[in-house]
């Protein structure tokens, strides 16, 4: 079926602007340098699905008008893409959902932060007023079903830790990865859509690069390409003229369609 994919924010974990940095991009006055902490937003069969909330929920939700969340499926327990957990709340209590909480789906790594970071939400005895209305579901390796669409979790290495990436459909989104394992490509083929991350072209212990980005869209020779969890080092104009066709940076706003 057809689906929505809306980029909620393309910027590395501190965002760009950076807080204190007077650099080019950071001052630029493109809209497109300006790129909120990472995360998509995916619309499909009538259901509006999160990957991840990052500590910029509140604005990303504002500026996208989102009215309603059918669940959030988290890549990894790192604060830029699980601090705006607390901002669901709005759209959680029961008057809106009808009723069930929103699933959150997480591995077990990242179930285990989210539980400690947001204690009071877990815990059952919270007694100061309204919490986010949200339970947990585990995600392993098997894909999920989510609305009439698939989900299979891809293995990708991040820094030193094993974190998700998903395909949903003829669509991946791999954020924060430093490296994709051999044994991950095969979930990625004939893709449609590829989300990659490329924080910047100087290499990162953490993170992929705009070279290395491009190495795996040699390979994977997916149609479209969007690199994301860009820093403030990669102008968005410049970056763009110097990228292959199809090879893109994804930004703030973005708004593509795709079969899921
Ligand atoms: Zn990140
Ligand atoms: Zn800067
Ligand atoms: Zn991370």
């Amino acid at each position: 079926m057809q689906a929505t994919l809306s980029v909620l924010g393309s910027g590395t974990s501190m965002g760009v602007p950076t807080i204190g940095c007077d650099c080019a991009v950071c001052c630029s006055v493109d809209p497109h340098d300006r790129r909120l902490r990472p995360s998509i937003m995916l619309q499909y069969n009538g259901k509006l699905v999160l990957i991840d909330t990052t500590p910029d929920f509140r604005e990303q939700a504002l500026r996208q008008r989102i009215r309603k969340i059918d669940a959030i499926i988290y890549t990894h327990g790192h604060a830029d893409h699980i601090l705006g957990l607390d901002d669901v709340r709005p759209l959680s209590f029961k008057r809106i959902t009808g009723g069930p909480k929103i699933p959150l789906y997480a591995n077990e790594s990242t179930a285990r932060v989210l539980k400690h970071i947001f204690k009071y939400i877990f815990d059952d005895d919270y007694k100061f007023g309204s919490i986010a209305q949200v339970e947990l579901h585990p995600v392993t390796h098997e894909p999920l079903q989510l609305f009439g669409a698939t989900f299979i979790p891809v293995p990708v290495i991040h820094g030193e830790a094993e974190i998700f990436g998903y395909r949903f459909g003829s669509a991946a989104y791999l954020t924060d990865f430093s490296e994709i394992p051999e044994s991950s490509l095969p979930l990625l083929q004939d893709l449609d859509v590829l989300f990659l991350d490329a924080l910047r072209h100087k290499p990162h212990p953490t993170h992929s690069t705009v070279e290395n980005s491009l190495s795996i869209v040699n390979r994977l020779k997916p149609k479209r390409t969007f690199f994301t969890h860009i820093s403030h080092d990669l102008p968005h104009d410049e970056t763009n003229r110097q990228l292959p066709a199809g090879v893109r940076l994804a930004y703030d706003g973005l708004k593509l369609e795709f079969e899921i």
